[in-house]
Formats: C-alpha cells, structure tokens, sequence
C-alpha cells in the first residue's frame, strides 16, 4: 500500500471508521460544504498554537514553513543534532506519517506532543480526574511509533499542551480505564490493523447515524444512504455497535419492525450478546413507530408534570473553545398561557470572567425570584454548565445550594426525566430540535444549530455588531419556545403500553 497512513486518519477512523472510508475513495464534491462552525475551529486550532509558540519562553528550531520531503528532511537533521526543542517537524517510516507540532528532548529519547485548543483530559470533575482523549491518544501514538522506529524514542510517553495551558503527559502504556482490560497502545495497534485494511479495501465500512455526524461533511450523503438502506442505527439511541450485533440476523429496520419480537427472545435474554429484553423492547417499539406500523408518537406511562403559575424554559449557550458561558435564556409564561410569554436574556457584552460571573448571578436571582415555579432545560448540560460554573464562582451559589436546586421535584430535565423515560417517537432522534420540528415547530433562522450560534458569538466578539446579537438571542429564544412547544405536545400524547 502505498497511501501513507497519518495521525488525521487514524482521527477520522475513531470519529467513524466510514468517513475514513469516504474522504479516501470517495468523490469530494459529494461532499457538504464546510461548515462556519468546522471553519472556526479551525481557525481557533491555528490561533492557539501560534499564541503558544509565540509565548515559548525555550529556544526551539521553527520548522513550520517547509513542506514535505524537505520539512522531513530537516527534522531528521535536528533530531540528529540533538536540538533540544523542533516546531513543525515531520517524521514517517514506509507506512507511517506524522507532523507532531513538538519535540522535545530529554535525556534519551525525543518525545512527540500537539498543542490542541481544546482540553487534553476528558470526564474530569468534582470526584474524577479525568483521563486522556481517545482520538489525542491514537495520534500521540503513531507519532511515538514512527520515532520508536526510527531510533529517536525507547519509551511510549508523548504528551498535550492544552488549552488550560497544562502539559498533560499521555503515557501509552497506562490502561485505556479503568474497566479496559487494553493500553492506549495496544488501542492504537488494533486502530492501526483496522485502519490499514479499510485503507486497503479488504472491509467494508457502513454509514451509521449517530453524534458524529453532526458536524461531519458527509451527513447529507450519508443520511440518504441510511434512509436508502433502512439501517438499524436510524432508531435513537441504537448505534453502530449494536447494529453490528443484530445484523446478521436483522438487516433493516422494515424487518426488524414487522417480526414478532417474541423472535428475538430465548428465555430470559434476547438472542444479541449484550442487548437485555426491555432494551429490545424499546427498539422495537421505536422502529414500529420509523416503520409506519404504530404511526403516532405515545407515552409509555402516565407523566406526572408539575403545577405551578409560572414555568421558566432554560437553554444556555457556551463556548466551548473559550470554555465560557455566554448567555442564559429563559422563556417565561403565566398560568400555561403562551400569550404571557416573555423572553429574558443574560448575554455578555465581553469575553471575561467578570461578565461571565455577572450573568450567572443575574440569571440565579432571576430564577430566585419567581421560585416556586416549574424550571424546563433539555439533557444534563444546563446542569454539567451550571456546577461548573457554580464552582469557579463559589460566592455566587454553595454546591449544596445547587444540588438541592437541581434535584427539586420542580426543576425538570424534559429529555432525560420524561422524554426518553416515558414517550416514543417518530424521528431519528431525541433531540429538541428534531421532536420539536415534528411537531410543526419552526426556527426563525435558516440554520439553527448551537455550533453555528458559537460562530457567530465569535463575529460579535469582533465587531459588536448588533444584528448578530439579535440572531444569537433569536435562537437562543426559539431553543427556549421549542421546549414549551414539546412539553405541550407530550401533554397531548396518548398513553400506550409497549407490549
Ligand atoms: S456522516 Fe456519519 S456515518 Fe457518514 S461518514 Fe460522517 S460520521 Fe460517518
């Protein structure tokens, strides 16, 4: 094979193994244009690493204008010099090519690092640490085995300069997790094999719905495709991996929806490894309703809403490359009258903390005031945000404060307490956005997603202008009345067991 394989492959292959597949042999104009978002973070990415170059205290060897054989070239002479810090190096063997933005020498070895805008440990917390990124560690790794290869290291250490500032070792030869029985190099070994046989064409990769999609530039074409193919991942929540173990007996939704689901069932389990009963259950009843064979959406159970004169809808928007909470939403209404609806924003006029703290206690009084009232967010993120925040801001609200907020009967996650708990649905997924627009609800923008709301919180920053504002707020608006609009139409759902 001649087609060497790089660290932007291997990250392509663990967002999806099919969009490895497809910018490698597909044609590029069936391609979505990028969008403003994907721009951005990639502007952002650049910034950041020049911001982190130009403030390096050490003296290092600025390779980063050259390219290819020569930007090798170079580096292989550094390396050989001994020259303690190389910027914008290039190494690869016959199968294997990295740029890692850094290396650095120690004693013995030269090990490899990449400066990333984003954090270099996931899952960190009040009661956890965190641990490395999957698709930074995989990268760390084929730089580390280029380098092994090429006698420059002996050990499997690389590491992340992040955007906290914090140079994160990655150890390769420490556990994926704790439940993982595999090091991040035996991960990345096995990432490797598969990685050359799709490169090779001796497997075959399959579209899947799922998060990754969102921001990747194949979607459109790889929704057609699953829509074509009736494919399993097109019920929420079932994914790749469980397709992969239900194929070989259900290939297609349409089959899947017509078969009993007694079929399915050996006793006390199902007949996929890893799927429990209630689990397929839910499936089922999902594809049935994709299927057009139960055509309305229903409740599970009898849903028990609070009742109080005033509900509050809240959506946040944040930034995530900035890690900065930029506005909190509200929508308000009166005794379930939506002629009472108002909208209140707590938007930021600059990007610092004192702003973004300003806000916080604004929004945290707001909703002190009209308590006791029924507060509606959708998924865990208000939530997540909101602990986060209360913990760079401890004068503002206690934890305990928070936490008896959150866990207040009247406080309700609409997906995570009713939607996914006790209803079903139509669309390929859960999110406010598709239920909403199910059920005939609009966004006044033509393109509303909080990526692109990000994208343009980062023009405002530029050039204050206030049209982009009023299109921020707009959609933040609207994210806000979307939920009011889903919680009336659970109200109106009728109740229907699954079995
Ligand atoms: S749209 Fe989804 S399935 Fe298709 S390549 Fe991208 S991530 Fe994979």
């Amino acid at each position: 094979m001649e087609l060497k394989i790089s660290a932007n492959m291997l990250y392509n292959y663990v967002q999806c193994p099919h969009r490895l597949y497809l910018d490698q042999f597909e044609d590029p104009v069936m391609r979505d244009p990028e969008t403003a978002f994907t721009k951005l973070l990639w502007e952002n990415g650049i910034d950041y690493e020049k911001k982190v170059v130009s403030d390096m205290k050490k003296p290092f060897l600025d390779l980063s204008r050259y390219m290819g054989i020569e930007k090798e070239t170079r580096t292989r002479k550094a390396m050989n010099e001994g020259i303690p810090i190389i910027y914008g190096g290039r190494i690869s063997t016959d199968l294997l090519v990295g740029e890692p933005d850094l290396l650095v020498k120690n004693d013995h070895e030269y090990l490899p690092g990449d400066i990333k805008s984003g954090s270099g440990l996931e899952g960190e917390s009040e009661s956890s640490e965190g641990k490395p990124k999957l698709h930074y560690a995989i990268q760390m790794a084929l730089y580390v085995d280029i380098l092994q290869k090429l006698h420059y290291a002996k050990s499997r250490k690389s590491f992340i300069y992040d955007i906290h500032g914090r140079t994160i070792m990655y150890d390769l030869d420490n556990s994926k997790g704790r439940k993982s029985q595999l090091t991040w190099w035996e991960v990345y070994q096995n990432s490797l094999e598969t990685v050359q046989k799709i490169l090779g064409q001796e497997m075959i990769t399959n579209p899947s719905h799922g998060g990754s999609c969102k921001l990747c530039h194949w979607k459109s074409y790889c929704i057609k495709q699953l829509i074509l193919l009736k494919d399993l991942t097109l019920i929420p929540e079932l994914g790749r991996k469980k397709r992969e173990t239900m194929v070989e007996q259900v290939n297609n939704l349409l089959f899947f929806a017509k078969k009993p689901l007694s079929e399915f069932i050996s006793g006390k389990k199902t007949v996929f490894a890893g799927i429990s009963i209630p689990t397929l259950e839910k499936y089922h009843a999902r594809a049935k309703l994709l299927a057009k064979i139960d055509k309305v959406p229903y409740a599970k159970t009898r849903i028990k809403l609070p009742q109080t004169d005033t509900e509050l809808f809240f959506d946040i928007e944040t930034d995530p490359m900035h890690d900065f909470c930029y506005l909190h939403g509200f929508v308000e209404r009166h005794h379930a009258d939506s002629s009472t609806e108002k909208y209140v924003p707590f938007f930021v006029n600059n990007l610092n903390e004192k702003e973004e703290e300003r806000i916080f206690i604004d929004a945290w009084h707001y909703i002190k005031q009209h308590f006791p009232c029924t507060v509606y967010y959708y998924s865990p993120y208000e939530k997540i945000i909101w602990k986060k925040l209360a913990r760079k801001y401890p004068e503002i609200i206690t934890s305990s404060e928070l936490e008896s907020f959150f866990n207040s009967p009247l406080v309700v996650d609409l997906y995570t307490d009713i939607v996914k708990k006790h209803t079903e649905w139509p669309t390929f997924s859960y999110s406010v956005k598709d239920l909403a627009k199910f059920l005939g609800f609009q966004w006044r923008d033509k393109s509303p997603s909080g990526a692109e709301s990000i994208e343009w919180y980062h023009r405002w920053l530029e050039n204050k202008n206030p049209e982009i504002k009023d299109r921020i707020l707009q959609y933040n608006e609207d994210d806000c009345i979307a939920m009011r609009v889903l919680l009336e139409g659970i109200k109106k759902l009728p109740l229907k067991t699954i079995k």
